[in-house]
């Protein structure tokens, strides 16, 4: 290829880039309430942009080789460890993501307690994130969950206490959680686990780069004793780009547990604290160098920007008729359910709100409606994230908010797509079983999503769908779908639907 043709092509291809990113919901301004965290600086996104620059051709797996990653790795180690005020007792990496930090933190408790693979049990709450049912059936280990009080969302400490086993291997709380922001008890929790000898883990990802300037709170990271991990994600609060997040361990022989060793082969020795093998040190770039920049003062300007916003969107919802916010949500981020307090033509449907929302150009994350083990059931809600860039478009948000109210109040909740209502009948009438649909090839799953109107090969190449905020899926109406049909089931028909999506 002549130089010629190679720059040519090269300005075709990112001509094309970037008229694909213009179909993408916008990363930046405030208008998406979830996925992305807008610091609201230009200047840091494009300090990350150098930074990451600087280390593109820089592989992560072996510090002895570039120790530049090393050095930025125990940088941010460090400052994260003094933001949750952990002591010199108290070590960690650097991993890809709240997900692969979570999941570590289970490896490491399990094999700290010595049991071998397939054996131990986690104690969760029920709004512990997805990442620890990922880790529980990665590792094979049981997942206890604990209900939390329907109308707080917090666990109770006594109830997880009842639920420790004698194979219990980590309990995890939240800080806060994240479907509803609820802080759980620490202190209390804490006390039952230290005083059973079990590691207790708190899942700060979303919280932890935030709720240390939060203001007044129940102590809730290594100040309490007992408090054996923490996670906290760079990527959310850190304003840094996908792809890094902290996990940190009290006491090295814990610590220890994280890492994988093997000089038993024939190639290399591998030493990898993380899932991942040869990795990218781009992100953990973007966080070291911010993290440098804005220190204490700077994330704690920023965090009082989020907090005032949320104070007044808080505000905002509770004073619309038919909604309510779920608890006392605690951080940036709260969720909203139907108030059952108003005659049900009052109500309004939180999946039809997300809708109308956004038609009014802001995008609102969705969730479900689930019932816990003791037959409570945690409603179905829409999920509001907070960012410093909020404040930017409040008034336009809360106009929406309440317009968007305006639109939905006394609307029938949203149905799932006919074909799908039909497969839930069959299910409530005994016609079909969960393991019958779990045994369909997935063929037969692709050719059900396409008769309910749910083809891959036509949603989420374009933004700005009427219904959906963001892309041309009708996101009401797979959340009632997911609520009408037995979870398992779902979660095949979504798995089918997003690999659908890539599929050349
Ligand atoms: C975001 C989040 C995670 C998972 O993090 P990813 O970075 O999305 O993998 C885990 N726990 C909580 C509380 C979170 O908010």
């Amino acid at each position: 290829m002549t130089d010629h043709t190679l720059e040519r092509r090269c300005s075709d291809v990112l001509a094309r880039l970037e008229a694909l990113r213009a179909q993408d919901a916008p990363t930046h301004g405030g208008r998406v309430l979830s996925y992305v965290y807008d610091s609201g600086l230009a200047a840091l996104d494009q300090l990350a942009a150098d930074a990451a620059r600087l280390v593109q051709p820089v592989n992560g797996l072996d510090p002895t080789v570039f120790p530049s990653a090393g050095v930025m790795e125990r940088e941010l180690v460090e400052f994260v460890r003094g933001t949750l005020h952990g002591s010199g007792e108290v070590f960690g990496n650097v991993t890809s993501g709240g997900t692969e930090s979570c999941i570590l933190a289970v490896k490491a408790a399990r094999d700290f307690r010595g049991l071998p693979p397939g054996r131990g049990s986690l104690v969760v709450p029920t709004t512990v994130h997805a990442a620890f049912h990922k880790a529980a059936r990665l590792l094979g280990l049981e997942l206890v969950l604990v209900p939390v009080d329907p109308d707080t969302a917090v666990v109770d400490a006594e109830a997880v206490g009842a639920a420790l086993r004698e194979d219990t291997v980590l309990v995890v709380v939240s800080a806060p959680s994240y479907p509803f922001a609820a802080l759980d008890p620490v202190v209390e929790v804490a006390e039952i686990t230290l005083a059973h000898s079990i590691p207790l883990h708190v899942d700060a990802c979303i919280g932890g780069l935030a709720l240390p300037w939060w203001g007044d709170l129940p102590p809730w990271d290594f100040r309490v004793p007992g408090v054996t991990s923490m996670s906290a994600d760079l990527h959310k609060y850190g304003y840094a780009p996908k792809g890094v997040s902290v996990l940190l361990h009290r006491g090295r022989d814990l610590h220890r547990q994280q890492y994988f060793g093997l000089t038993d082969w024939p190639g290399y020795p591998v030493v990898n604290p993380t899932l991942l093998g040869s990795k990218s040190v781009a992100a953990l770039a973007g966080a070291w160098a911010i993290s440098h920049v804005l220190g204490a003062a700077g994330y704690s300007d920023l965090v009082s920007r989020a907090r005032s916003a949320t104070a007044e969107l808080v505000s905002t919802v509770s004073r619309i008729e038919g909604l309510r916010v779920v608890g006392n949500p605690v951080g940036p981020l709260f969720a909203v359910a139907a108030d059952l307090d108003v005659a049900p033509d009052r109500r309004v449907d939180p999946h039809r709100w997300m809708a109308a929302v956004g038609r009014r150009g802001f995008v609102l994350q969705g969730q479900p409606e689930s019932t816990q083990r003791d037959g409570t059931t945690l409603p179905r809600t829409t999920h509001l994230t907070i960012t410093p860039v909020t404040e930017s478009v409040l008034t336009e948000l809360a106009e929406a908010l309440i317009v968007g109210a305006d639109d939905a109040r006394g609307v029938a909740a949203a149905e799932a797509p006919a074909a799908l209502r039909q497969l839930a009948a069959a299910f409530e009438s005994g016609e079909v079983t969960v393991a019958d649909v779990l045994a369909l090839p997935a063929d037969a799953l692709s050719a059900a999503l396409v008769s309910a109107g749910l083809d891959p090969k036509d949603s989420g190449n374009g933004a700005g769908g009427e219904d959906s905020g963001g892309s041309q899926l009708d996101m009401a109406a797979v959340l009632a779908a997911v609520e009408a049909l037995p979870r398992a089931v779902t979660a095949r028909l979504l798995v089918e639907f997003l690999a659908g999506l890539v599929e050349p």
